[in-house]
């Protein structure tokens, strides 16, 4: 299928690895110029690299720098002089007690997980509506819709982020030109930040990491982690000239681990 986005430009946050990096690759796999950040220079350039590597044909833009704050977001923002596609990204929140979080400790996870979004989609989105075209796409969690305790922090400020989001893909001037808004519920993805939050789980409780990475793997029904390639497809596919009629809603890509009907 062909996407029908070859040519538009995209800015793709915190993309140097994981699920960021996944995307990218997928968008200019289609033709899409990409703008991408992170914080590590040196992986972001060689990521950069790569995906000029994969489309020699795209423009791909590094910008180094920290998305949650405002010099990093104004850097990305700079780096062209519109985008057509938001993909909405940051490292998640640290785990923990909400006993040990305090005021500084919440504000650090608003800020990356629902306010810099927010930022960013207030900086692009009218433009994407006065030219008839826009993808925005926020990289929340499967968590906003099942709860994990320990990651108090990001239930919290994703939710945050899914609210607001919800009521802004129906406005006027937005759905009904061709601007679509979506959060991506990521389960458990095979990239650094699982397996980092894993083998830390793991050595809190004395266990063995690679057993509680079977155990996770046997109880999600897929019975494995997603690669990250499959998460770039669903992006790429939602910002797709396809997907104008997909707004507003929650995709959960799990392997079934959520159990819901809904
Ligand atoms: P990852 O493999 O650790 O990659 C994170 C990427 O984001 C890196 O390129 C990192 O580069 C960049 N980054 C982090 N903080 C940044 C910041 N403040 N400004 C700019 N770039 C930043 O993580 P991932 O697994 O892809 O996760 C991506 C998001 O999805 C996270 O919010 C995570 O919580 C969420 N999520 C992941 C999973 C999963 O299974 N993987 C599940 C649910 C939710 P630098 O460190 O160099 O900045």
């Amino acid at each position: 299928m062909n996407l029908g986005i070859a040519g538009r430009w995209a800015l793709v946050c915190a993309a140097s690895k994981g699920l960021g990096k996944a995307c990218a690759q997928a968008l200019v796999s289609e033709g899409v110029n990409v703008v991408i950040t992170a914080r590590g220079e040196d992986t972001l350039n060689e990521t950069a690299r790569q995906l000029r590597a994969i489309n020699p044909e795209v423009t791909v833009i590094a910008v180094a720098g920290d998305i949650s704050t405002p010099e990093g977001r104004a850097a990305a923002l700079k780096a062209h002089e519109h985008f057509d596609i938001l993909i909405n990204n940051a490292g998640g929140p640290p785990p923990g007690d909400f006993r040990e979080w305090n005021r500084d400790a919440w504000l650090k996870a608003l800020d990356a997980n629902m306010l810099t979004p927010i930022e960013l989609i207030k900086a692009t989105v009218d433009g994407m509506a006065a030219r008839g075209f826009g993808r925005i796409i926020n990289i929340t969690s499967s968590a906003v819709k099942s709860p994990i305790e320990s990651l108090g922090l990001s239930n919290g400020a994703r939710s945050g982020l899914t609210g607001f989001v919800a009521g802004l893909a129906r406005q006027e001037n937005i759905a009904n030109r061709n601007v679509t808004i979506n959060n991506l519920q990521p389960g458990s993805f095979d990239t650094d930040r699982l397996r980092d939050n894993l083998v830390a789980a793991a050595h809190e409780m004395g266990q063995d990491s690679e057993a509680l990475l079977d155990e996770c793997r046997r109880e999600i029904p897929a019975k494995r982690f997603g690669s990250p390639e499959e998460f770039g497809a669903l992006c790429a596919f939602v910002c797709s000239s396809h997907a104008g009629y997909l707004t507003g809603q929650n995709l959960l890509i799990d392997g079934g681990a959520v159990r819901s009907s809904q």
